[in-house]
């Protein structure tokens, strides 16, 4: 999304039809290591490998398109992230990706769960995950979802409305129980990323602003409420995010807020969420700030402010989702044609086309988001060549990696692979063109384990209801 560009005598061919930000690398078997999951590698014979296993080997396997977890990545990923966030609760935005197998990772690893949907609670119940550790958000939760959450018991629900406030005061008084929770605000910041990823200016459909003082009154209202438990407030800024600057104003903002309750109720707010939206590396240019420096940085800022505001620091949690099973993940593609496209002045773009497409990683289509390919089942001594990986669906913005120099003997039959695609790729995947969706596999060892199956044309058939007069099934 955004890149930090270098300019310089690789750029002065002006007219290149390649993206500024895209180096022609030196080696075009090279694999860029902030890009790669931590046990990807080529072997001696030149082909990659994931989790000790062959790519050829996974595709005889697994077949292709498919989303491949590397477990171990994951492993050592999470105990990173809840070690630097050590005295902080760490929510995985389970939109992020989740399934029952991943709900049984993320709670081994000892983090708690937000969900937004019933289908993303229900997977949760299901994989057994402890409801107080559960967080439920959504800015238009039907009844039956504030239903389950109480009646599971679930830690807290993320009031995002006040139609949401009295429907779940209203369902709380039914059950005779209390619902504990946060009230989402809106803290006016303009993340530095793409619009539709960007949720902390005023004009969308997140949250209370605090500018305007819905904020407050959403807070007074819950606090003065039987049946509601107000528990803290939740800030998130949006995603794909880099730097510390958004999450310092939001901290300053939520935290005055914080003293203006406390001035008008006399007590302290008990919890501050600073949200997600960690950036990761999709590309070689991208440089996410390292969980370590982000715990650090995030707790300073908290604490300067609530010394300014003479407050105690309260609990703190963050919700990464992204940061958590994105680089763990690389979807494997088989390639089908390639076309050369003459661009004119003597520039060419080869289209690759593979077995996928933006119905399992709309993020390019949706964002313009920008990711790498690799040609993974061998390696090659050809010069590289700027390529578009591009899917099989009827659209021209059916593009998988916009830029990217593969080499120029790419042919049918051979393996692509793009990494950094654990997270929005296959929670956001769709069925355009009747195109069954890809499976999740984890690999570890050398072995592979199925977290969710391949969709065949059956199950979107299932789905297909034969016609018969006065059917309203
Ligand atoms: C999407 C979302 C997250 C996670 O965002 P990432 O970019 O995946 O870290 C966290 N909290 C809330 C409320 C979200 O909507």
């Amino acid at each position: 999304m955004t890149h930090m560009h270098v300019a310089g005598g690789i750029h002065a061919d002006v007219s290149s039809p390649a993206p500024l930000w895209l180096v022609k690398p030196e080696d075009g078997n090279a694999l860029s290591e902030n890009i790669w999951s931590s046990t990807v590698y080529r072997q001696g014979d030149g082909e990659m490998s994931i989790g000790g296993m062959k790519v050829s080997q996974l595709a005889d396997l697994v077949g292709t398109p498919a989303y491949v977890l590397d477990e171990a990545d994951f492993t050592e990923r999470a105990r990173r992230w809840t070690r630097a966030f050590a005295d902080w609760t760490v929510f995985y935005a389970g939109k992020a990706f989740i399934s029952k197998g991943f709900a049984k990772w993320i709670l081994k690893a000892g983090m708690n769960l937000d969900v937004c949907t019933l289908g993303e609670l229900t997977v949760a119940l299901r994989a057994g995950f402890d409801p107080a550790k559960i967080g439920m958000h959504g800015n238009n939760k039907t009844v039956a979802e504030l239903r389950l959450g109480l009646e599971s018991q679930v830690g807290r629900i993320i009031v995002d409305s006040p139609d949401e406030i009295g429907r779940l005061e209203a369902l709380a008084q039914e059950l005779g129980v209390v619902a504990q929770v946060m009230v989402r605000v809106t803290t006016g910041v303009e993340a530095h990323t793409h619009e539709y990823i960007a949720t902390a200016h005023d004009d969308q459909k997140f949250g209370f602003a605090i500018n305007s003082g819905a904020a407050l009154v959403a807070m007074m209202r819950c606090y003065h409420s039987p049946r509601l438990k107000l528990v803290g407030i939740h800030s998130h800024i949006g995603s794909q995010i880099f730097d510390t600057d958004g999450f310092e104003v939001a901290a300053k903002r939520t935290l005055r807020l914080f003293q203006q309750f406390r001035e008008a109720t006399g007590e302290q707010m008990t919890e501050l969420d600073l949200g997600g939206g960690f950036g990761i590396a999709y590309t070689k240019e991208d440089t996410p700030t390292e969980p370590e420096e982000l715990a650090t940085r995030l707790r300073e800022i908290v604490e300067h402010e609530c010394r300014a505001y003479g407050v105690s620091v309260p609990k703190l949690s963050i919700e990464p989702g992204r940061a958590i099973v994105g680089p763990c993940g690389t979807a494997l593609y088989r390639v089908g044609t390639t076309k050369d496209v003459d661009l004119g002045s003597g520039h060419a773009r080869r289209y690759i086309s593979v077995d996928g497409g933006m119905s399992d990683n709309i993020r390019p289509a949706l964002y313009g988001a920008e990711y790498a390919a690799a040609l993974a089942n061998r390696a090659s001594k050809a010069e590289v060549i700027l390529s578009r990986v591009v899917g099989l669906h009827c659209e021209s913005g059916d593009i998988l990696v916009r830029d990217e120099f593969l080499p120029s003997d790419v042919q049918p039959g051979d393996l692509i692979a793009v990494p950094a695609t654990g997270a929005y790729s296959r929670s956001m995947a769709g069925n355009y063109n009747h195109t069954p969706r890809p499976p999740v596999v984890a690999v570890k060892d050398g072995q592979v384990s199925t977290l969710i199956r391949r969709e065949t044309i059956d199950d979107l058939l299932r789905l297909d209801v034969d016609i018969v007069e006065g059917n309203v099934k």
